[in-house]
């Protein structure tokens, strides 16, 4: 598995739509599987293709955030059949580092996605787990969440990307796993 770098805002790839995945490959799994590391690495809870600079409709998710006590969750094709509530809640970007904003969503969601083993399956969130997914859906149309700030702190948001972006000359992010930055190796890696 490889850590992929991480397209930041100001890369197309972010604002286009994405293709419906039409029959699970090995490719597809590695890609997966090469998202949740970068996730994991990044100290992500989601992440979506469009962030490693992929086309394929397929996001991955783990909202424990802990990879040893993970519940990873990768869905393909995903599509929200049933929203309810409402709820505010801060949200970030591995797209848009150091950048936040309260976002309002549904409060609950039920998704219908295809799975790694090209089987159908239905998910309900709630709380987290349902901002994440509509955060995660939402990339896979091209849409991020700044996108639902109010003008003014939409532009306070951009002002915030402004300082930050400099640091993204390539418009993408070479994730360092925590691991490494700690000095030591990942025991499940060794
Ligand atoms: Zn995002």
């Amino acid at each position: 598995m490889s850590v992929l770098d991480i397209h930041v805002l100001g890369s197309p790839v972010l604002r286009q739509e994405t293709t419906p995945v039409s029959g699970v490959t090995d490719d597809l799994r590695r890609l997966i599987d090469d998202m949740f590391e970068t996730m994991y690495a990044a100290r992500g809870i989601g992440l979506a293709a469009p962030q490693v600079g992929r086309r394929e409709r397929v996001t991955v998710i783990d909202v424990s955030r802990d990879k040893s006590a993970g519940q990873p969750i990768a869905l393909i094709n995903p599509e929200i059949v049933l929203e309810e509530g409402s709820a505010r809640g801060e949200e970030g970007c591995l797209s848009i580092p150091e950048v936040f904003g309260d976002v309002d969503r549904a409060a609950r969601v039920i998704v219908h996605a295809i799975d790694r083993d090209d089987q159908p399956f239905e998910i309900e969130g709630a709380d987290l787990l349902s901002r994440c997914l509509q955060h995660e859906i939402d990339h896979l149309h091209g849409k991020l969440f700044i996108d639902y700030l109010s003008i003014l702190k939409r532009r306070a948001a951009l002002a915030k990307w402004d300082e930050q972006k400099v640091k993204y000359p390539a418009l993408t992010r070479a994730v360092v796993p925590v691991s490494v930055i700690a000095g030591r190796r990942d025991p499940e890696e060794t």
